[in-house]
């Protein structure tokens, strides 16, 4: 089975050189343990962190190991009561072909329901967040006026549509091509978007949000949170959810200089971590689906094919280019 294993930290962008795929043996499973055939893993953001040695909510990979992720695959040798061949599971060892994990690390999930890759985005990590994000964190309210960065992303396309499901009075997403900005309008039925590399993120968020915003999902940092400070109006709440500008800068990057604002506007801008809101997991499984089903809720992935391709995919998340979850499929 392939592995892909960080051999090298990066500095700034990530380099090719700086990863390897390589052969790893199988054994059968001892006691308690599955092996499961990945037929997709997870290429996520906060993953960039991992690649430095520094302390954070998730450990660092280690050099010349394989690196881990969510994955979705097939059971194809089981050792543990309760799981049998065939059987789908979602886990944590991504970036390989085959898997060999404890059964508890592992839960079944149902290819009838959706397909199976959404459990890796729209019904996994990425929607949790938008979720948990937008309703508990940020105390998102009917007539809510929202702004939300990353807005094409696997994050970002739920939460302006969560939002306007609840009843915003307004939905504003930016994001990095005209491409995307139609695709938030004409399919998502964002109210305004615009592409935060055609002039200032200010100016055009001024232009799209002229009676400001109540709630900012921040998931780039920088330059568009300090805009986002600047639109929110009293009693404004911020979920600071990423700083994906910032993930492979070796420089400081333009910040917020507007922070005093957050004392006039008595403003809340407060963090979200998924892994504090597993509580929400039910009720969030539950509706979600349900909007899934009626067509009101819409998602996109973006698939690379064939692990020898992994690396490209992570990278090609970093730059934008995918539309919605970046998932890699191994089928
Ligand atoms: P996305 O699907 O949104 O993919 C990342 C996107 O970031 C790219 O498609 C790209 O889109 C955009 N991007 C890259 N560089 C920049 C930049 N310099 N400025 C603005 N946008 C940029 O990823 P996710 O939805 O999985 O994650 C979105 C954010 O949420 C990330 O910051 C991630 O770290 C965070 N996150 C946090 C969690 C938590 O628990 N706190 C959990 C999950 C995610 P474009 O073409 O628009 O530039």
């Amino acid at each position: 089975s392939r592995e892909w294993h960080l051999v090298a930290r990066p500095h700034g962008w990530p380099k090719a050189e700086d990863f390897a795929l390589r052969e790893a043996a199988v054994a059968a499973p001892a006691e308690g343990r599955i092996l499961v055939r990945n037929k997709y893993f997870s290429v996520d953001p906060y993953m960039r962190g991992r690649m430095n040695d520094v302390k954070s909510y998730t450990p660092p990979f280690k050099l010349d190991h394989p690196m881990d992720g969510g994955a979705v695959g097939e059971v194809i040798a089981s050792n543990a009561e309760g799981f049998a061949v065939g059987d789908h599971v979602l886990h944590g060892l991504g970036w390989r072909e085959i898997a060999s994990l404890p059964a508890k690390h592992a839960v079944k999930v149902d290819p009838d329901v959706a397909p199976l890759s959404a459990y890796l985005g729209v019904l996994g990590m990425p929607g949790l967040t938008a979720y948990a994000g937008l309703f508990e964190v940020a105390s998102f309210k009917e007539g809510d006026a929202v702004f939300v960065s990353g807005a094409a992303g696997a994050v970002g396309s739920q939460v302006g549509q969560m939002a306007k499901l609840k009843g915003a009075s307004r939905v504003i997403g930016s994001a990095g091509s005209d491409e995307k900005v139609k695709l938030l309008v004409e399919e998502y039925g964002f109210d305004a978007a615009f592409n935060y590399k055609n002039g200032p993120v200010r100016d055009q968020l001024k232009a799209a949000a002229p009676d400001g915003i109540d709630v900012y999902f921040d998931n780039v940092g920088g330059e568009h949170l300090e805009a986002a400070i600047s639109s929110l109006n009293v009693h404004g709440r911020a979920t600071i959810c990423g700083m994906i500008a910032q993930y492979n800068a070796t420089e400081p990057t333009p910040g917020p200089n507007n922070m005093a604002m957050i004392i006039g506007k008595r403003l809340r801008l407060q963090g979200v971590l998924v892994s504090d809101h597993s509580d929400l997991q039910p009720q969030f499984v539950q509706e979600v689906a349900g909007w899934l089903a009626s067509g009101e809720l819409k998602f996109q992935e973006t698939e690379v094919e064939g692990i020898e391709n992994g690396y490209d995919a992570f990278v090609g998340l970093l730059r934008g280019e995918n539309t919605g979850k970046m998932i890699v499929s191994l089928v």
